[in-house]
């Protein structure tokens, strides 16, 4: 099952992320989106959903508010403003092409199973849409070069809805911790693999008890040629093509086999 080329052009786009409908990187995504299409719409996270991951709002109603002309925020989650906006703002003429970020800091290797900007694009995916999430690497305290993406997004793009696109895909860009004009090309890679190397605050309140925050770090492992995070380090803009199906082939016939034996 393929999508066929489309050209960007006639695209209808929902523009989504994670970082909420206030974060500067919606509108470097805007930037992006209009860039290709005149037909660009925009259901943004009231408040920053980053960690979110797939999550879908089931036990709690959703708010929608009109931010402006074409222009949503929803208090759910990235999943929950994709669905509100294929199946409900945009449900005469739904999107063909759903863009997601541009996410503040990089969703690398294991990342992509945290991030709400990854899972927007999963959920566009799963509603039979062409989907790609956008993330800017930067080094904090550091401002975030958002000119990176805004330059070399739109071809990303353009090149990617160029091929045909199995429809169980979805596409994770990365952009480099690099200005505009030093980015080291663009790269297909895979996804790479980091651990947790974060560790848990612990803090007093007022009161005296303690309460306790999620400091979240990737560790690096050794910088594989040809993943995400290897490209990314190098300064090229990494494209990831990922899917949902997270069966491990390998350990399933491994099951199998283990499994039938007499
Ligand atoms: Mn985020």
């Amino acid at each position: 099952m393929l999508f066929s080329p489309l050209d960007p052009a006639t695209a209808r786009i929902l523009v989504t992320n994670d970082d909420g409908i206030n974060a500067p990187g919606l509108v470097s995504l805007f930037e992006i989106a209009r860039a290709l299409s005149k037909d660009v719409w925009v259901v943004a996270p009231e408040t920053n959903q980053s960690g979110a991951a797939h999550s879908l709002s089931l036990s709690k109603p959703l708010r929608a508010r009109e931010v402006s002309e074409r222009k949503w925020a929803v208090d759910g989650t990235p999943t929950d403003c994709v669905l509100f906006g294929v199946r409900h703002l945009m449900g005469e003429n739904p999107p063909t092409l759903v863009l997601s970020g541009v996410n503040r800091g990089t969703n690398l290797a294991d990342d992509v199973t945290y991030s709400g900007t990854i899972a927007a694009a999963m959920e566009g995916c799963l509603l039979g849409i062409r989907s790609i999430a956008m993330s800017q690497s930067y080094t904090h305290p550091e401002p975030v070069k958002w000119e990176t993406g805004e330059k070399h997004g739109p071809e990303v793009v353009r090149r990617v809805l160029a091929i045909e696109w199995s429809r169980e895909a979805l596409i994770n860009v990365n952009f480099p911790d690099v200005g505009p004009g030093d980015v080291e090309g663009m790269e297909i890679t895979r996804q790479g693999q980091r651990g947790f190397g974060g560790h848990i605050v612990e803090r007093l309140d007022p009161r005296g008890t303690p309460y306790y925050w999620i400091n979240y770090t990737p560790t690096e492992k050794d910088l594989v040629p040809g993943t995400d995070i290897e490209a990314i380090r190098r300064g090229a803009i990494s494209i990831n093509p990922l899917h949902l199906d997270l069966t491990h082939e390998t350990m399933r016939r491994r099951l199998r086999d283990a499994f039938t034996r007499k």
